[in-house]
């Protein structure tokens, strides 16, 4: 690569769904994207906006609380679906963070039994239980291994238990926490170039392996095979070796 190549991302519903700090995971994107020498854009595409979203490399939506998806919800599916599904279609990088991942799938039915209809381009469907899925998470995963580490880390706050169909793949398993339904020991879903997941964090700060694999797959659909050099992620390594300790989980997984 030459110059300083545009990553164009798109921050869908910022104002509406960030909790716990999802909004990071932009912050976080975009940094990496400059400290590998790549020139970030990022656009906020809200309520009623769509076009072609192929146009972008990188597609951010973070959580929110049942209110929150109540009100995005008819809007991510007539505004926004077909151009999602076009998108990831074309191979665009796809992020979604709990509320924005549940909405990715087919349903998702709260406790009330209301039904909030997802846009169906994850094999996978969501039913709140009675019981808060709340606390800490260290995921084995073999989509990003930071620093000789296969942990994802990250913290998880749902009642939604998502059950993944046979078109998706986990994005990995749970070694502290309850992940997708606190049953089947799964924790998030992959498709093609979408990662969606229960951790918020923010994820991607901490997660320095899972951000560069995200701007690893967007570059190489708009510039071919591209090699990402290593940087210097010792605070982020520090604070993932932290979030795995407090979580209690059984160690570190060598690669
Ligand atoms: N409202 C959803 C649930 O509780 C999602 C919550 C979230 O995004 N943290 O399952």
């Amino acid at each position: 690569l030459t110059g300083r190549p545009t990553v164009r991302i798109a921050h869908l519903y910022p104002d509406l769904m960030n909790l716990y700090g999802d909004r990071g995971n932009v912050i976080a994107l975009r940094r990496r994207c400059e400290w590998h020498g790549l020139a970030p854009e990022v656009r906020a595409v809200g309520l009623g906006e769509s076009g072609d979203l192929t146009s972008f490399d990188i597609i951010f939506i973070g959580g929110g609380q049942d209110r929150e998806q109540r009100l995005i919800c008819l809007d991510f599916v007539k505004v926004k679906g077909a151009a999602l599904a076009e998108a990831v279609a074309d191979g665009v990088t796809v992020l979604a963070i709990c509320g924005g991942y549940q909405l990715l799938g087919a349903y998702y039915r709260t406790a009330e039994g209301e039904e909030m209809p997802g846009i169906g381009l994850l094999d996978a469907w969501t039913v709140a239980g009675r019981r808060r899925m709340i606390g800490n998470v260290v995921v084995e995963s073999g989509l990003a291994a930071t620093g000789g580490r296969r942990t994802i880390v990250g913290f998880e706050n749902h009642s939604g238990q998502t059950y993944l169909g046979p078109g998706v793949a986990a994005l990995g398993r749970v070694l502290t926490g309850h992940g997708n339904n606190g049953a089947d020991g799964l924790e998030g879903a992959t498709y093609r170039n979408v990662v969606g997941t229960y951790l918020h964090g923010s994820l991607l700060p901490k997660n320095p392996a899972l951000t560069d694999h995200l701007i690893r797959t967007a570059l190489r659909r708009r510039y071919g095979p591209v090699e990402l050099a290593p940087l210097d992620d010792a605070v982020e390594l520090a604070a993932h070796d932290a979030a795995v300790r407090r979580a209690g989980a059984t160690g570190f997984l060598p690669v």
